[in-house]
């Protein structure tokens, strides 16, 4: 099995490592990651320049390293091997949970696989985790990789880790609205500038990846690239359009 990885903390970053590693047991492994921090980046792609790729030794793995955004990693990781079978994106260093997936890049790499017609599954968890060395959340990676790659028929999923994980949930993504609020301040030089912050309004609901996330479960999330809302749609076909 041939398994490309990559991230969106940049290639020399610990949770890539520990994902290679880990992953290494289930198959061939190919590193192809950005080589600067590309968190919060979604799902952008460089379209105004040329990339490269530079070989980067990183333990026993090959590896290379890409001047452009996760979903540009894969994109010539997946053409520059004969048969990739599934991408890995991970483990990022902070959760990707609820509205975190419309911002994360972690999450757009294994989307780019799901685009190019491959699996992708995502990986987060807690910062504070690396300095564990990722001791407890292994053999749940190793679990969680023993089920998703050889279940052919998801082809896009998101996973996140609590600190001591005691469990594994499957859940749905925790939707909440943002407060809105901007922190204004001013530099040494007296010009004003902004904080902007993320405070979500309503309560975390069960079965969510934040809930299973709270309460020490491993949550997997299923996901999938038809963003329509299909109940609003059949509802919306009902009405009146002007002209007929
Ligand atoms: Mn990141």
């Amino acid at each position: 099995m041939h398994l490309l990885i990559s991230n969106d903390d940049g290639i020399f970053s610990p949770g890539i490592r520990a994902l290679a590693e880990v992953a290494s047991e289930f198959g061939e492994v190919r590193i192809v990651a950005p080589d600067v921090e590309q968190s919060a980046m979604s799902h952008a792609v460089t379209l105004s320049r040329p990339l490269n790729y530079h070989r980067t030794p990183l333990d026993k793995f090959a590896a290379y390293r890409v001047n452009g955004t996760p979903a540009d990693c894969v994109a010539l990781g997946a053409f520059h091997w004969e048969k990739v079978d599934v991408v890995l994106s991970g483990i990022n260093l902070g959760l990707n949970i609820g509205n975190a997936m419309w911002h994360s890049g972690t999450l757009a790499a294994a989307k780019q696989a799901a685009l190019l017609g491959l699996r992708g599954i995502a990986f987060s968890a807690p910062t504070a985790a690396e300095n564990r060395k990722y001791d407890k959340i292994k053999s749940y990676l190793r679990q969680v990789l023993n089920l998703l790659l050889h279940e052919f028929t998801m082809d896009l999923v998101n996973v996140n880790f609590p600190l001591n994980p005691k469990g594994i949930r499957w859940t749905k993504q925790s939707v909440r609205h943002y407060d809105g609020n901007v922190i204004p301040g001013k530099d040494p030089l007296g010009k004003e500038h902004y904080w902007f912050t993320v405070i979500e309004v309503e309560e975390v609901s069960e079965n969510t990846d934040r809930w299973a996330v709270e309460h020490d479960y491993v949550s997997l999330t299923p996901l999938r690239l038809d963003l329509t809302d299909h109940q609003k749609l059949e509802q919306a076909r009902s009405m009146i359009l002007f002209p007929k």
